[in-house]
């Protein structure tokens, strides 16, 4: 019997996970897919917000400038990228300066830190390729980028060293409730008995919460947003995130830096009906171009190396739905986390352990709070690749020549203890695959140094989930 299962490795799963493993409780972190961080943790803006845009008063509000602050805590501890972009909101008109001015007092009731005007040529000073038509801009220096799903990665990572267990390919697919605790059923056929659960499995949250519960308080509406992603050689085109004005339906389609050098552009942002249709489109890629021209005229589309997409948990409920189940205590709902959950959750997750739980117990006092990233080989000076190949002869041999990726790096990605043995995990993890030719040199590379390290056939190496492998059969025998 466990004490604790968190349903979803997502970024506010695996940082609830880690909240917890601060206390002598057991925990186990579950996902249904074969990796951690699988859906809106792996596709989204990377945007660490200021905290500008949500309504005062709201979880929203406190919990996304909480989280901001928190992030620089999490790059000492965890050592995750974090690049401190700062961020400009564009108006064009008198009455887009009005809203901006608005934007502002916002942010100050929220308790944004350091935000300031610019004028329009101030502005184009330090970001040339805005377009002229910018009139203002608000500066929000707070504003920051991660790389998302290091930080869940590693967030599990260091909650196994204190102790806690992640399980992947564990589909919860209905839940008993017992006197004193829960018993959890998996599509595998096993399952798991624990005392409390928390509910953080994203655009599912409302489809756990109706195992348990004949009428959840919220229902989740999925939402789309698509990109198109530019090749590292973009770094420096622009240094700032760039937000048009937030409308209803979110904050726009924006140009985002990113900590490998590449930049985002969108999101797009409307309904969808099925929940993990992640397939971008051809309206998608017209309409972000389309809404990109009041930002810039300069975008090298030339550049673009790939698009994605994501599909929000947004909900009925208007903020962010974090309570204890009042049909059964002991199970905990974090539910509609749409954005900006990426920068508020280590905030959620301080938020469900201390004030949500109430857990009332000491922390252990041999909590370790580090995590240490195995550094990849080229980001290493010249006399620690000197080092480094003498150790591990493997980083001789360069696997992805896009992203500089050597075997050893894959090996480590393999091996580690939240490793992963799919193409997307290692890409995930060791970015072979990530560049300019998304994989088209180095794929069939890595599925061998899969296959060869995880004693598996070609044919048995999937793509990312369970059943997904590139090579179906043997096309030719010696
Ligand atoms: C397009 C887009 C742009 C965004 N941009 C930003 C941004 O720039 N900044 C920001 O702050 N926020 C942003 N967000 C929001 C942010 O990405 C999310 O709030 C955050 O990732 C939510 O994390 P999560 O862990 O709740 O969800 P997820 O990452 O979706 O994790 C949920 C997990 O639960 C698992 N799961 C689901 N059902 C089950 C089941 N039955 N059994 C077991 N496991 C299950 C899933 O496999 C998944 O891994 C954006 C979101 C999107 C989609």
């Amino acid at each position: 019997m466990k004490d604790y299962v968190v349903i979803g490795s997502g970024i506010i799963g695996s940082l609830i996970t880690r909240e917890l493993s601060k206390y002598p409780v057991s925990v186990l972190v579950i996902d249904k897919e074969n990796d951690i961080a699988s859906h809106q943790t792996i596709a989204n803006s990377a945007i660490i917000h200021a905290g500008h845009d949500p309504k005062p008063g709201s979880l929203k509000a406190r919990l996304c400038v909480e989280g901001n602050r928190l992030y620089d805590t999490l790059e000492k501890e965890l050592d995750i990228s974090l690049l401190r972009t700062g961020a400009y909101v564009v108006a064009h008109t008198p009455e887009e300066e009005t809203m901006l001015q608005a934007l502002f007092d916002r942010a100050l009731i929220n308790g944004v830190l350091g935000a300031y005007f610019l004028s329009g040529d101030e502005a184009r000073k330090v970001e040339p390729r805005l377009t002229d038509t910018i009139t203002k801009v608000l500066s929000l220096p707070s504003t920051k980028v991660t790389f998302p799903w290091e930080v869940a990665i590693n967030a599990i990572s260091n909650s196994i060293k204190n102790g806690a267990e992640f399980k992947r390919n564990a589909q919860v697919v209905s839940i008993d409730v017992k006197s004193d605790h829960f018993v959890l059923h998996l599509k595998n056929g096993s399952s798991i008995e624990t005392k409390h659960v928390i509910n953080a499995s994203g655009v599912n949250s409302d489809l756990i919460a109706k195992m348990i519960e004949e009428k959840p308080e919220f229902e989740i509406k999925p939402r789309k947003g698509e990109y198109f992603v530019l090749d590292r050689k973009a770094v420096g085109l622009f240094n700032h995130v760039i937000y048009p004005l937030p409308t209803k339906a979110g904050k726009g389609v924006l140009i985002v830096p990113q900590t490998h050098g590449n930049i985002l552009l969108g999101p797009t942002s409307y309904d969808v009906m099925n929940r993990e249709d992640e397939s971008t489109t051809r309206e998608g890629m017209k309409y972000i171009k389309e809404q990109l021209k009041s930002l810039s005229n300069q975008i090298p589309y030339d550049m673009i190396i790939r698009n994605f997409a994501g599909v929000r948990a947004t909900s009925t409920y208007e903020d962010f739905y974090i309570q204890e189940s009042k049909v059964h205590p002991g199970f905990y709902h974090v539910a509609g986390i749409d954005s900006p959950g990426l920068t508020a959750a280590p905030a959620i997750a301080k938020y469900v352990v201390e004030e949500v739980i109430k857990i009332n117990l000491p922390k252990k006092p041999n909590f370790n709070p580090i995590h240490k990233n195995i550094p990849l080989f080229h980001t290493l000076t010249e006399s620690e690749k000197q080092t480094e190949i003498k150790k591990h002869p493997k980083h001789g041999h360069l696997v992805c020549k896009c992203e500089k990726v050597t075997e050893q790096d894959i090996l480590n990605a393999i091996h580690s203890p939240t490793g992963n043995d799919t193409i997307k995990g290692i890409k995930k993890r060791a970015r072979a695959g990530a560049g300019l030719c998304q994989g088209g040199y180095c794929e069939s590379e890595v599925l061998k140094i899969i296959g060869r390290e995880t004693n598996k056939k070609p044919t048995e190496v999937n793509y990312y989930a369970e059943h997904t492998p590139i090579l179906v059969k043997e096309t030719k025998t010696k």
